[in-house]
């Protein structure tokens, strides 16, 4: 454990994995970076992993532990790609690959796209059906353990922060400790407390006027029941119901042993009421009552929900700067994206391999330039995959989105899904980015 005042640089002789020439004798500064991140979950511990090699990492978490709610997420390969690089192992640890994905529409229940594929053949990587837990416990692993490159990253649970100097990269947890860093990164989400110090109080964020119910459910269930079984939910793929103003996704995870749901679908046609809190308690015969237009095997799917969350989506305009001084905010701090097209996650990764790209190598003295450098490189990308979030959303929202991007309101074809999907997939890091897409470099 680190000393929490961290104010000293520390010259520990790292192990043997220490790359000596690229960061502890840069430009005269005879030491490596100290960063300081706020924010244990999938950004920070990504975050922490991508700059382990190089600098001393110090990530303040306020939880107690790092239990995520259960609920899976999944990485097409423009991250997964990224965390293999880490050394991460997510197919080995539970992970499902995306072979397939099928729509049924709820009107007619009729199968109306059933294609296959295989991103690893296709994309080199595969589109992986992670649990989030096991996702946040291989990115611990990978960020902490001692046989990986550079120095394991501490990370201090328990440590709330409330308030930052962004000039300073300084932090002062609840508990009135004060971590000082010469670069600081607030991964600390969507109600971002670094955000504050950074941008001022132009965030804002509203209802989106929509929600999702998130369950996960045990394979048994769907095996072992007569009409559901033949249905191939827990086949490597992702279904989805499609009915306009709702929708329900599912999923396998955990090597199959459970189908993961999210149900979205507007505030009006809930019968509950929502809230902004990942762990809010949703009541499952509400949700199938608010699936009953629904064909009654896609209602029975839903009665298998023995316990599910209910969630607020929240829509966010995109913000115009995402530094200051020594401080930036990445991840849901900084671009939180309704989850219609499941990136949220992805764009986290893509901004902490961003990070550890364009510190590596700098000195104390160039690190707003180096952040700045993040800022360019991330910025249009991650709010282009945000507004098209948006856009992808259910009824009248997806008008207003589509028509704010100057697009045309087609129902059965928002976007172009194969260019949608190059654009998002065909991503191999920031510096390659910045290379082969200059005209999405601000
Ligand atoms: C229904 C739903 C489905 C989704 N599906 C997908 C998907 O399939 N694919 C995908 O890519 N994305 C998906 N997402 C989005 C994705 O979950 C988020 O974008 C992602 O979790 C953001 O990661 P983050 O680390 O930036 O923020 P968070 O996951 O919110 O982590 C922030 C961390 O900071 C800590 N923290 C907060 N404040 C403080 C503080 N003051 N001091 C110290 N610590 C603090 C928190 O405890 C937390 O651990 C989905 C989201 C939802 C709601």
């Amino acid at each position: 454990m680190l000393d929490p005042e961290y104010a000293d640089c520390r010259y520990s002789n790292h192990n043997q994995h220490t790359m000596v020439n690229t960061s502890e004798f840069v430009n005269g500064d005879k030491r490596k970076l100290r960063v300081v991140i706020v924010g244990a979950g999938i950004c920070g511990l990504a975050c922490g992993a991508s700059l382990r090699e190089y600098a001393d990492v110090t990530i303040l978490e306020s939880a107690a532990a790092l239990a995520e709610i259960g609920a899976a997420v999944h990485l097409a390969p423009n991250a997964h790609r990224i965390i293999k690089a880490f050394g991460g192992e997510l197919i080995q640890t539970g992970a499902m690959p995306c072979k397939s994905f099928q729509e049924w529409s709820a009107k007619d229940n009729k199968l109306v796209i059933n294609s296959s594929f295989d991103p690893l053949v296709d994309a080199g990587c595969e589109w992986a059906l992670c649990h989030r837990v096991d996702l946040q416990k291989e990115l611990m692993r990978v960020a902490t353990t001692p046989d990986g490159p550079g120095s394991p990253c501490t990370v201090l649970l328990n440590s709330w922060v409330v308030s930052c100097d962004p000039d300073n990269a300084s932090v002062t947890t609840k508990g009135g400790q004060t971590y000082h860093g010469d670069v600081l990164i607030g991964a600390d989400g969507l109600k971002s407390v670094v955000r504050g110090q950074v941008v001022g109080d132009s965030f804002r964020s509203r209802p989106s006027g929509h929600s999702a119910y998130r369950a996960l459910v045990p394979a048994e269930k769907i095996d072992n029941h007569p009409d559901l079984a033949s249905l191939g939910l827990l086949d490597n793929r992702i279904t989805m119901v499609n009915g306009a103003e709702r929708r329900i996704i599912c999923y396998p995870t955990r090597n199959r042993q459970l189908l993961n749901f999210v149900c979205a679908l507007p505030d009006s046609e809930l019968n509950e009421i929502s809230e902004e809190k990942w762990s809010a308690k949703g009541d499952p015969q509400a949700l199938v009552k608010s699936y009953a237009s629904f064909d009654p095997i896609w209602q029975e799917l839903l009665r298998q929900t023995g316990e599910c969350g209910l969630w607020q989506l929240r829509d966010q305009d995109p913000l115009d700067k995402w530094i200051k001084g020594r401080t930036i905010i990445i991840g849901d701090a900084a671009h939180s994206m309704l989850p219609h097209q499941g990136q949220g996650a992805s764009q986290a990764i893509e901004d902490a391999e961003a990070v550890g790209a364009c510190l590596r190598g700098v000195a104390v003295s160039n690190v707003p330039t180096a952040l700045k450098r993040v800022f360019d490189l991330r910025y249009k990308r991650a709010t282009y995959i945000q507004q098209i979030s948006r856009s992808s959303g259910l009824g009248s929202m997806r008008k207003e989105y589509l028509a704010k991007l100057g697009q045309a309101v087609n129902e059965d074809a928002p976007l172009n899904p194969i260019q949608y999907r190059d654009f998002t997939w065909n991503y191999y890091g920031a510096l390659e980015w910045e290379k082969s897409h200059p005209e999405w470099i601000v």
